[in-house]
């Protein structure tokens, strides 16, 4: 988990929201991937697409049996089907994600027996880190948003009052 944690702050520092994964098949560590859809003008690059596109690469397989996928954050319904798709033996996350969860927040795919007969998930692993990780993005992202309203705000005051003084000619009424 920490490496994905790891992956997750190389997304922050590319301006996108830090989900980092990696996938492990027992010690060994096979690949990793972070969260990349705005830069990568790509929907699908969630974190845990990324690991896996890179770990059956790395393998040669598009099934990834007795492998292990660790990310920061519940994956989304994308992500459990191909993390599905993949036969991964085990997911754990993270941070729960009571927007789009799929491992139980909003919805559980793995729940349904008749989906999914390959993969266990375990949740809430450095839950508090993973989560204070992309509370401090957003509360940053806020602030940023924040400043450059005000920012074009005061401008457009400013551009308002040299208009008003600079117009000595306009007609008044
Ligand atoms: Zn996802």
């Amino acid at each position: 988990m920490r490496l994905a944690q790891a992956a997750a702050e190389t997304a922050r520092a590319a301006g996108e929201v830090p989900v980092g994964a990696v996938l492990v098949r027992g010690d060994e560590v096979i690949a990793s991937g972070f969260n990349h859809p705005i830069g990568g003008h790509d929907p699908s690059a969630h974190a845990e697409m990324a690991a896996l596109r890179a770990a059956a690469q790395a393998l040669g397989n598009y099934r990834l049996p007795g492998c292990e996928l660790y990310v920061t954050l519940e994956p989304c319904l994308m992500c459990a089907g191909a993390i599905m798709h993949a036969r991964i033996a085990r997911v754990v996350f993270g941070a729960h994600d009571p927007k789009t969860g799929a491992c139980g927040s909003v919805v559980d795919a793995f729940a349904n027996p008749q989906l999914n007969h390959h993969t266990s998930v375990s949740g809430g692993v450095l839950a508090d880190e993973c989560g204070e990780a992309l509370r401090t993005f957003f509360a940053e992202r806020r602030r940023v948003s924040r400043e450059a309203r005000r920012a074009a705000r005061l401008q457009s005051e400013e551009e308002q009052t040299r208009a008003g003084a600079c117009s000595p000619d306009e007609p008044s009424a």
